[in-house]
């Protein structure tokens, strides 16, 4: 028989808290029987190995390079028509490279990294270009886009590295980068159709990316009213 060591009430062997003032039941032959049983899960814990990045590197290249040299066999002996196998092989060698500071145990810097991206998008373009009648496209449109968009994101990039981030300043530098894209590109496209270089709906984005970064540049060189956002928003 127990009893409450706060109000003294007889307890039920089956309780682990008094019924009537909730104090824990703490029985030490209790005690001592858990601590003295052996635990149902095994002490040591049994890990997999993780896999070397070397393997892993070995293994996604050589999964490529299986894919494209069969494709160009199948393209060359079998489905004759067109160059299609291009695009697969293209898209395999944009995916190593792509996936390479992830598998590599080379530690690229990010720009350079970033530069090899955009160099093998530009690569794949470049395959694609054999498909169609006219390479013209590739020169005058395909290189300055892609150019633009990896010197825009290496730009994003170095902005991260070197000056102070928060969700506000990060938010800042997508709306300017934006605008930069988006009127980029229309005077790209307006200058590879040979039209009059001016802005017209890049002009929108421009209003619009303007006017958001007007406001956070506001926000940001005020500190009571950068603290009030970052406190309603939570970051
Ligand atoms: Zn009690």
């Amino acid at each position: 028989m127990s009893y409450c060591v706060n109000c003294g009430v007889e307890l039920d062997s089956s309780l682990d808290h008094c019924p009537l003032c909730n104090t824990p039941v703490i029985n030490p032959n209790e005690l001592k029987r858990i601590a003295d049983a052996v635990p149902p899960f095994p002490e040591q814990r049994g890990e997999v190995d993780t896999v070397k990045r070397r393997d892993f590197t070995l293994l996604i290249g050589i999964i490529l390079t299986a894919t494209s040299a069969s494709c160009l066999l199948l393209n060359l002996l079998v489905f004759t028509g067109s160059l299609w196998s291009l695009f697969i092989i293209g898209a395999c060698l944009l995916l190593f490279i792509v996936l390479l500071p992830a598998i590599t145990t080379l530690h690229l810097p990010m720009y350079l990294s970033l530069a090899l991206d955009g160099a093998g998008i530009a690569f794949y373009l470049y395959l694609i270009s054999f498909t169609t009648a006219d390479q013209h496209w590739f020169f005058a449109l395909a290189v300055p886009i892609v150019g633009l968009c990896t010197i825009l994101c290496e730009i994003f990039a170095i902005l991260m590295k070197h000056f102070r981030v928060s969700y506000l300043t990060t938010t800042l530098y997508f709306f300017v980068e934006t605008a930069l894209l988006c009127m980029g590109l229309e005077l790209l496209i307006e200058h590879f159709f040979t039209k009059p270089m001016r802005l017209t709906w890049s002009a929108i984005v421009l209003t619009v990316c303007a006017v958001i970064s007007i406001t956070l540049l506001t926000i940001l060189s005020r500190q009571r009213l950068r603290e009030a956002v970052r406190r309603r928003l939570h970051f």
